[in-house]
């Protein structure tokens, strides 16, 4: 399998070709600022001490404090944490927020784990990496498997630890102690903003368009609800455990609440079983991978229907396969826009809980929609000038905003 921190730095590098950028200024941004490794003991429901590894990375600084979700996943590595970090910086950037890049993550498997052991594995990590946090240092938030719940065992940590309530250190906490209206569905609603963005420029009404969305978790099942209620058809959803197709379409809302009952979208009545393979290749007009990263490959490039893919999950298109999409002219949505909802609302977050005053939920969908809609159009127009795919013209965005920060501030001492 492709290595993903391999494949951020191949991105990074394209750009920094592109801007040509200084030789020292791209060593400095190639690599992150600083990484920690965890190993820490968690006690078990049965008496037993189980060791656990976890990470987190902050790739650089230079615009403001690290930001970035905390994934709880078995396949976690070293270099997926680098490379989502790395990610993380890019974005904050295309969006324009006062924000580094951060990621973290714990090798578990969270489905296996009672909610006791979560929480003591979720405070035993926030204590081994509590030196990294804070409102003005690094403000983790939810990614994979991580929810609002477990943003508040970390906010309760860290208060414990101060001796006071510190609820500016972490983001998409539950709104009763300090979150943010429309954090949880921010990701999803981002991702149907840019969706509708760019199938208005190129000439796709959403209300003949047809939806496969991989992934029905936290991002995906929103973006899915979202762009059914402007008119698109949803026909194929899909889980870890398997995917569900319907030519004629499937209520997402219904899907969801089968996902709550049962655990998984599979099964729900109404929709034929396909694979997640499978999934990525129905006939469909936009496809959005919501699950995680290599999943478009080179393999199933040539194969996939769909005129645009919206890039909910983080990094899943490999550069192989971004080339044979472009050359077969799909519009790729890259990640680093159209899932920058999710920060963009995070940021939100933390600017109401510095200040304790709380925005209508209404106040904060206009204001990302008006962050995600400038953001596309700067992305878009670079794209024009320079003739080059939206990938590219993002980070050509985002690798000048964060090279011109380190550039002024200088190399300290
Ligand atoms: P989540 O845990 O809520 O959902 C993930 C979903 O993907 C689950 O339904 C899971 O069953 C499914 N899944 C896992 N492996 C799969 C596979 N191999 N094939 C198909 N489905 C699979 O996580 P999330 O927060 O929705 O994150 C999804 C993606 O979005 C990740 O790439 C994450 O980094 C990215 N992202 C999340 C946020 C956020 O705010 N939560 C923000 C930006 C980007």
């Amino acid at each position: 399998m492709e290595n993903p921190w391999m494949m951020a730095q191949e991105q990074f590098d394209t750009a920094a070709d592109m801007l040509d950028l200084e030789r020292d200024l791209r060593a400095v941004l190639r690599v992150p600022k600083r990484e920690l490794s965890v190993n820490f003991p968690v006690r078990m429901d049965d008496g037993s001490i189980r060791m656990f590894t976890g990470y987190r990375v902050h790739h650089n600084l230079a615009r403001g404090p690290a930001k970035g979700g905390i994934r709880y996943h078995p396949d976690v590595t070293l270099d997926d944490v680098r490379a989502l970090a790395m990610w993380m910086t890019w974005k904050c950037a295309v969006v324009n927020i006062p924000y580094g890049g951060a990621k973290g993550g714990v090798i578990c498997n969270p489905k296996e784990l009672s909610r006791g052991e979560l929480e003591r594995l979720t405070r035993r990590y926030t204590t081994e990496i509590a030196p990294m946090l804070g409102p003005e240092i690094d403000i983790p938030a939810p990614d994979v498997n991580t929810t609002p719940q477990v943003m508040g065992w970390i906010m309760d940590t860290i208060s414990m630890h101060r001796g006071y309530t510190v609820p500016a250190v972490v983001t998409g906490k539950p709104v009763n102690i300090g979150g943010s209206l429309g954090r949880n569905e921010a990701t999803g609603r981002g991702v149907a903003v840019i969706v509708r963005e760019a199938a208005h420029r190129r000439g796709m009404s959403l209300q003949r368009a047809r939806v496969a969305v991989q992934g029905y978790g936290n991002v995906g099942s929103v973006a899915a609800l979202l762009l059914a209620e402007a008119g698109a058809t949803i026909v194929a959803v899909s889980d870890s455990r398997g995917g569900i197709y319907h030519r004629d379409g499937l209520d997402p809302a219904a899907v969801l609440a089968h996902k709550h009952e049962t655990g998984s979208v599979v099964g729900f009545r109404g929709g034929g079983h396909v694979s997640n393979a499978e999934l990525l290749e129905v006939p469909c007009d936009i496809l959005v991978p919501a699950a995680l990263e290599h999943q478009i490959t080179e393999t199933n490039a040539p194969r996939i229907k769909a005129q645009i893919i919206a890039e909910a999950a983080n990094g899943p298109t490999t550069p192989a396969a971004d080339r044979i999409l472009h050359e077969r002219g799909v519009l790729v949505l890259p990640d680093i826009l159209a899932n920058a909802g999710g920060v963009t609302v995070s940021y939100f977050e933390w600017v109401q809980d510095l200040q304790s005053f709380f925005w209508s939920e209404q106040e904060v969908n206009q204001q990302l929609e008006q962050v995600m809609v400038a953001a596309f159009e700067s992305v878009e127009r670079i794209a024009g000038e320079r003739k080059i795919p939206l990938r590219l013209a993002a980070y050509v965005l985002a690798v000048q905003r964060v090279a011109d920060a380190v550039r002024v501030r200088g190399i300290y001492p």
